[in-house]
């Protein structure tokens, strides 16, 4: 006889061999982009239960083009040295969704840069987006170039000649990149000036994250690190815990873990180790912000110097060591796959209760598992590092409008975003039968705003 049971059970088997024949395609399709398979295997897992339900995305093929990018452009970007050698390096842009409104992502320059991280990047881009709320689409890029250790001129002549290119694909309706890893206010102000020489117009609404004198948003520096530390907050609330008293750990000693260790020390957690690459540090007194700041934001320099400045710090070689220290909050807001299984084994083992990702996918599947498995509370990179997309969006509405919010109006505003996004992910882990996972909630959430405008739309 057939029962309601069987029926669901029956839809449910169906999706999931519909989701499995789906992401072995894009395996096939997208050889050895081991970080792009990763990013779409983790969604996918989550959509089943929206799929058993809703057979009508099965018939759109919503899935198989979800995870197509509506355009993918690599090209050449030739540049010269200071010493007059000719460098050749590899420029992306991935064009991966717009659905709900123009491409939207950042940049990254970094020697680990190419097709597989442009796309997983690309892929998170268009759930983390739709979770904002705002009209904004998914795409992301970058280039193998290292902006370490290249005099300003060097990264100057490199921006200018990757823009000289991709302004062919972007503009204000179409296509608004941001910074990402390697790409700050510096390399955005280049490639401005290269965008508005080429196209020979002001045109402050095609790339954000400016610089505050040409049309820039206040706390768009901020918003990531932020927005980060605002969503994990949430999440602590509803479990009665919170920053206040708490020792936390933030990884990196860029932007993101920049502003996350500041507005940690703001609710009165103590930060007690950040990295770069190279190593990490440890201050059982709590990180001096001003240091890592100036050492990081001005002068350029290495993790370790700290302790020439602080002697009763410590550094370790190794960046991956920072799990070991023991810490209520673990903020990665670094990189991709940046906390393994046996980091996470150690953070358990130590007693964290929750981490919060602030980095673009720094947990690997196999660490997250272990959290989950262990009851520790997980904010998920696509919902709790959404805010610096917030804010980018936020300043393109600023441009828009040609008008300036004060920081306080912009912070404001990302709070409610990032505890919206946070209501919206609970909300819809609760009501595919998942409730308290972020993971799936986040996934879900992003996921159906998207493939219900795709259908709208029509098969484009
Ligand atoms: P960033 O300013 O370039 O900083 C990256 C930091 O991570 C640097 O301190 C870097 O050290 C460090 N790092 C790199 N690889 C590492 C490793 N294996 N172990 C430890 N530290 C390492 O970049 P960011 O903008 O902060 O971005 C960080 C992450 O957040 C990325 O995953 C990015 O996609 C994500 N994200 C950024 C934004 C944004 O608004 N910026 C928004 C959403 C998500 P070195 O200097 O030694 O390389």
């Amino acid at each position: 006889m057939k029962t309601l049971e069987n029926i669901e059970h029956m839809h449910t088997q169906e999706s999931l061999n519909y989701m499995k024949q789906v992401y072995q395609t894009v395996k096939e399709r997208n050889l050895y982009e081991t970080e792009f398979h990763q990013a779409v295997k983790e969604v996918f897992d989550s959509l089943v239960p929206v799929l058993a339900k809703n057979p009508h995305y099965r018939k759109q093929a919503i899935l198989e083009r979800i995870a197509e990018p509506e355009r993918t452009i690599t090209f050449r970007v030739p540049w010269v040295t200071d010493l007059g050698e000719v460098k050749v390096n590899r420029g992306f842009r991935v064009q991966f969704n717009s659905a709900i409104g123009p491409y939207k992502g950042g940049l990254r320059f970094h020697p680990s840069v190419n097709a597989s991280i442009v796309k997983f990047l690309g892929f998170e881009q268009i759930f983390k987006n739709s979770l904002t709320g705002q009209p904004i689409g998914a795409g992301k890029g970058g280039a193998d170039f290292d902006p370490k250790g290249k005099s300003d001129g060097e990264v100057m002549r490199f921006c200018q000649s990757f823009m000289s290119e991709l302004c062919k694909h972007i503009g204000p309706d179409t296509d608004v990149p941001a910074g990402d890893i390697g790409v700050g206010a510096r390399e955005i102000g280049y490639m401005f000036g290269q965008y508005k020489k080429m196209q020979g117009g002001f045109v402050p609404g095609v790339l954000t994250g400016k610089g505050l004198d040409y049309g820039g948003s206040l706390a768009r520096k901020e918003a990531t690190g932020y927005g980060t530390v605002y969503f994990v907050e949430e999440m602590l609330k509803d479990n009665a815990l919170s920053f206040q008293n708490s020792t936390v750990t933030v990884s990196g000693s860029g932007n993101v873990s920049v502003y996350a260790m500041e507005k940690t020390q703001q609710l009165g957690g103590k930060v007690v180790a950040c990295s770069d690459s190279s190593g990490y540090i440890y201050d059982k007194r709590g990180i001096d912000l001003s240091t890592i700041k100036r050492l990081k934001e001005e002068d350029n320099k290495r993790i370790d110097e700290y302790v020439t400045e602080h002697p009763e710090a410590l550094f370790f070689e190794g960046s991956s060591g920072i799990w070991s220290v023991p810490c209520d909050i673990a903020l990665p807001c670094a990189t991709q796959n940046e906390l393994d299984e046996m980091g996470a084994k150690i953070l358990v083992a130590n007693g964290v209760a929750a981490v919060g990702e602030g980095a673009n996918m720094p947990v690997t599947q196999e660490a997250y598992e272990i959290f989950l498995d262990n009851n520790i509370l997980f904010a998920p990179g696509k919902a709790a590092n959404a805010g610096g997309v917030s804010v980018s969006a936020l300043e393109m509405a600023q441009n828009s409008a040609r008008i300036a919010w004060t920081f306080k109006e912009v912070d404001e505003k990302l709070q409610v975003i990032m505890k919206r996004i946070y209501r919206d992910s609970m909300e819809a882990a609760k009501e595919y039968d998942s409730p308290g996972n972020l993971v799936i909630g986040a996934n879900i959430a992003g996921f159906v705003k998207v493939a219900d405008a795709m259908i709208s739309q029509g098969v484009i």
